[in-house]
């Protein structure tokens, strides 16, 4: 089958990594490589850091134990290296994010999550002694990980480009629908058709589709450290040791697409990642970013299909963890007529419902 796919985004581009692998050939429009959110992120994947609940939970575990055969197939194909680390350090610096940290533990690994390693504050401070001494518990969920998100992204250009996908660098301006069919894709300066067509535009996505998809505006900074061990996630900020810098992460503003780098944000994650690493007050700025996550009221992503096209958006605040589980969803409609169940939970009709 031909396939347009309209963004270049981690969830775009995944799933037309996952369609070129199927044989289908693949075109991706793209505005602007680098105004994804996608390049911006932190690349935690951590749905029990984050506290992530019911069917939610269970497409982001779905897509958590994808993710090492995900990062093996892309780098194989793409050539290129995309760092990784295994584990990511919960800690909780209060008496009521203990007692909140320790009923996750006791859930998560009753259902999802086996993989795990609890410390009192002593035995963490042993352990860590970096970490400060407010520390009450910590937790090391070991499925959880972090990727390179640079590296991903350019691995995932280079993957799509090897197995013959063509990248399209222009702007959608149109849609043409017919009832629930696509006809016709328009940019300024051509148009395109396709037996299936794909939309994941991310922050941009309610400019087509009206679905009420916004951005959520991240500021994160990159920092040259000596730490090489854990992510750690805290409620200050959360810290993510990499092969050649750190990042303190991330500031969740409500400010439209205000590219900005404010010092409100700069001091807020300084104070925050110093709180909880007081080394770090050592750190070399290197770098502050801004990003758009794309969000959604109750913070789930958007799913939806027509006759000949479908749409994923509004990944959030977990897109790079949830990228390979949603091009399984994209797959399985195109090839085999198979609706997931996940349409119909993250259905944006659920909005109107609620209204
Ligand atoms: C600071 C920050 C930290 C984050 N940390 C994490 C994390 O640790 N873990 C995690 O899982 N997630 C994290 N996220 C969330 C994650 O980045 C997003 O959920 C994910 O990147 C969304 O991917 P996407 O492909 O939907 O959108 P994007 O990456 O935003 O891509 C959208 C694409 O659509 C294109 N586009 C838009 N409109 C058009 C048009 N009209 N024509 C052509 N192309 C168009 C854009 O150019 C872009 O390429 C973070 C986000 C931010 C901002």
């Amino acid at each position: 089958m031909d396939i347009l796919v309209v963004g270049g985004g981690v969830i775009g581009l995944s799933i037309a990594l996952e369609l070129l692998l199927a044989g289908h050939n693949v075109k991706v429009i793209v505005r602007d490589e680098k105004e994804g959110a996608s390049w911006v992120a932190g690349g935690m994947l951590a749905p029990f850091s984050e506290g992530l609940k019911g069917d939610f939970l269970r497409f982001s575990v779905d897509s958590l134990k994808l993710w090492s055969e995900y990062l093996d197939i892309l780098k194989d194909i793409s050539k290129r290296n995309v760092f990784f680390s295994q584990g990511i350090l919960r800690i909780a610096l209060s008496e009521e994010e203990e007692k909140k940290l320790k009923e996750d533990v006791r859930e998560y690994t009753q259902t999802y999550c086996q993989n795990v390693v609890s410390y009192e504050g002593s035995e963490l401070l042993k352990e860590f002694p970096y970490i400060t001494e407010d520390v009450r518990y910590g937790v090391i969920y070991g499925d959880e990980g972090n990727v390179d998100t640079e590296e991903l992204m350019e691995a995932l250009y280079r993957a799509v480009e090897n197995l013959g996908g063509e990248i399209v660098r222009e702007d959608v301006l149109r849609i043409l629908r017919e009832g629930d069919r696509v006809e016709k894709v328009y940019t300024f300066f051509d148009e395109f058709t396709a037996d299936h067509y794909v939309f994941a535009t991310g922050s941009w996505l309610k400019e087509h589709f009206g679905f009420p998809v916004y951005p959520v505006k991240g500021q994160i900074l990159r920092v040259n450290a000596p730490i090489k061990d854990y992510v750690i996630y805290s409620s200050k900020a959360y810290i993510i040791p990499r092969e050649k810098d750190l990042l303190i992460g991330a500031t969740t503003e409500d400010a439209g697409f205000d590219h900005r780098k404010t010092l409100g944000g700069l001091s807020k994650l300084s104070g925050g990642a110093i709180e909880v690493i007081p080394s770090l007050s050592d750190a070399e700025l290197l770098e502050v970013r801004v990003g758009f996550r794309p969000g959604t009221p109750d913070e789930m992503p958007v799913f939806y299909f027509g006759e000949n096209f479908s749409v994923y958006g509004g990944h959030y605040r977990n897109g790079i963890l949830l990228a390979p589980a949603t091009a399984k969803v994209a797959l399985r409609l195109i090839d085999n007529n198979e609706v997931s169940e996940f349409f119909k939970i993250f259905s944006p009709y659920r909005f109107k419902e609620e209204a």
